[in-house]
This record gives structure tokens, sequence and C-alpha cells, in this order.
């Protein structure tokens, strides 16, 4: 079966630190509190992350990034977000379009200063939004680091409100915008992200009808992130069946990441769809394809036809849906990048 190279376009694969001590640690019994008292969780690796050289950074992304080129990934997207500090933010953004250089794969990165309140602003989440606003994206467009800005729009980060001035100011350096919204509740940001005309809106297992809605209305993808659905052993489904009948496309991630989504298997997620949230496996295989590379704004990439990029996968199957079916690694049997064969004979 020859399908268009995979596109994976959530991630947040460049990190510092570890955090197999602290999933070991909950298992064993501790509280999140008491996690968080050693210092653990997206502290940390914010921690750890600024404390990395480049160097040190890249050399622990590459081989999570070789992991999804193996596995078929030709177009992946990778956001910053633990630097939370204009120099360390941009470093994470270098560090991710190195990667690009190194291994034959398209990165496209995105800045995501608006993910989480770092310690020397708290009680001041204003304070850093303007930080991000008026110091982290001018310089991020300046170098050309940035592809994209996300944000975090939830409770534990960032109100619609602030996230709002933060599109507001990606938008005034020309630069595209997505949002991780609606994943433990449903504040509209979504709906507001879409009156925005953002690329998409990922995670949404909250999203209402009116967020799809204006989802619908702009264009929206849905970004489906069954990874971290799982490791958060969350309850809540994302309205698939809604978002089929409105007509809004729906992509399929990793979310590969430190804390919510150590998983840099894009087939899993495939299979996760399916499973978990009654995706087709045709849905599935569109969402890390056509639809993954609409929710970076390669519109008509990820498609296999005359006009396309030359990024194909030839796998060992019968029929596509066995790539959803059976979680199987071993199936890439040869990989095209951009007219060459990168995987195979
Ligand atoms: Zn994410």
């Amino acid at each position: 079966v020859m399908t268009p190279g995979l596109v994976d376009c959530h991630t947040h694969l460049v990190f510092g630190g570890a955090r197999a001590d602290e999933f070991e640690a909950r298992l064993e019994g501790a509280s999140y509190e008491e996690i968080a008292r050693r210092g653990g969780g997206i502290l940390s690796t914010v921690l750890a992350t600024r404390e990395a050289s480049e160097q040190t950074l890249f050399n622990a992304a590459l081989p999570r990034l070789k992991a999804l080129v193996e596995e078929g990934v030709t177009t992946v997207e990778i956001k910053s977000g633990y630097g939370l500090d204009v120099a360390n933010e941009l470093k994470m953004l270098r560090v991710a379009r190195r990667l690009g250089e190194e291994l034959p794969v398209h990165v496209l990165t995105t800045l995501l200063g608006a993910h989480a309140l770092p310690p020397e602003y708290e009680n001041d989440s204003d304070g850093y939004i303007e930080l991000v606003c008026n110091e982290m994206i001018p310089a991020a467009a300046a170098e050309g680091l940035a592809d994209a800005v996300d944000v975090f729009c939830e409770k534990i980060a960032f109100s619609v409100a602030q996230c709002e001035r933060v599109f507001k100011a990606a938008q005034a350096h020309g630069l595209p915008i997505k949002a991780h919204a609606e994943q433990l509740s449903n504040l509209g940001g979504a709906a507001m992200a879409a009156r925005h005309c953002a690329l998409s809106a990922d995670h949404i297992e909250y999203l209402d009808d009116a967020g799809i809605a204006a989802m619908r209305e702009a264009g929206s993808v849905a970004v489906i992130l069954p990874g971290a659905f799982h490791t958060l052993r969350e309850t809540q489904q994302p309205p698939i069946a809604g978002l089929r009948e409105a007509g809004v496309p729906m992509a399929v991630a990793t979310d590969a990441n430190p804390g919510s989504s150590p998983i840099f298997m894009p087939t899993l997620m495939l299979n996760l769809a399916c499973t978990l949230f009654r995706m087709t496996p045709q849905e599935a295989l569109a969402g890390m394809t056509a639809n993954g590379a609409a929710a970076l704004g390669l519109k008509g990439q990820g498609q296999l036809h005359e006009g396309a990029v030359a990024d194909l996968c030839v796998w060992d199957i019968e029929t596509p849906a066995e790539l959803a079916y059976a979680v199987q690694p071993g199936r890439l049997r040869q990989r095209v990048y951009q007219g060459e064969l990168t995987h195979g004979r």
C-alpha cells in the first residue's frame, strides 16, 4: 500500500530532562502535590530545558524525531513552550529548525510561549502575556524562527482574552495561529481561535456545538490527540460525530511530549484514534496526511496527486486499514522524501 508521507502536525519533541521518575512515583502512590513539591511536572521540564545547551537539546530530540521518521513521517510540527522566556523559546525553535536540516523531514516550527506561566511571573500572568506579545513574537518573527504561534487556552494556563491578545500580536507579524483548546474544560477558546481564522484547534475534548460551528465557518482543522487522552486517562471524548457531521476536517497527531503524551509512534495514534474515539481507519489516515497538512497551512499537501510534493510511504500491508488496525512497527518498506528514496530500496 502506498500512502502520502505521514504528517505529524502537533509535537513538543524538543525538551530537556526526563519525567520517567515522576511517572514511576505516581504509580507508586505519590500524589500530584507531592510530585510538584519534589519539583516535578511541567516546571521540571522548563527548568531542565532552560539549563540545557542547544546541542544537548538537539542530541536529545534527534532520536525522538528519528523514531517518527522511521515510521513514515515526512512532515512534522515542533513547538517551543518549555523555555518560557525570550532566549530559551528562541533556543528551542533554533533546535527544531536544525533538526529539519539534519534529517530528511520537513519541520515546521510553532512558537508556544503561552504554554504555561513561568515561575518568575507567578501572580502576573498578564505581565507574562505582554512579554509574549511584545518581545517573544517580534523576536521569533524577526529571526524567521516561527512558522506559527500557538497558545494553551485553559483554566490552568491562559484565558480566552489573554490568548486573543497573543493571536493579535502573531497576526500583526504575519504569523498564522493555532490553539490548545477545550482539553480540560469548555472556555470557548476554539471558537475564539476560529474567529481569528486559526489553522487548527487541538485536543477539543470539551468542544460544544457552537465551537464546531465556528470551526466549520472558519475552515479550522480539529486536531485530535489520542495520546494525551490515553496517558491522562481522560474520559471526556472529543465530539467526533459532530465534527464529522459538520464536515470539519479532523487531523490526528502524536502530541509527543514528556508529560502527557510520551509517545513517539505515529501509527499507534491511528490505532488509538479508532479504538478510543471511533474514528474510521480512513479518517485516521486522512488525519495524519491531508488534514494534518491542512492543520499546518499546507493545504493540498499530504495527498497523492500530480503537483503534490513527492513525500510517499510504501507499507508492507494489504489494505490501508491495516495501518490503524495493528499496532506493529516495522511495516514501512520504502519512504520517499521530496522525490528521493530515504528508506528501503
Ligand atoms: Zn500539545
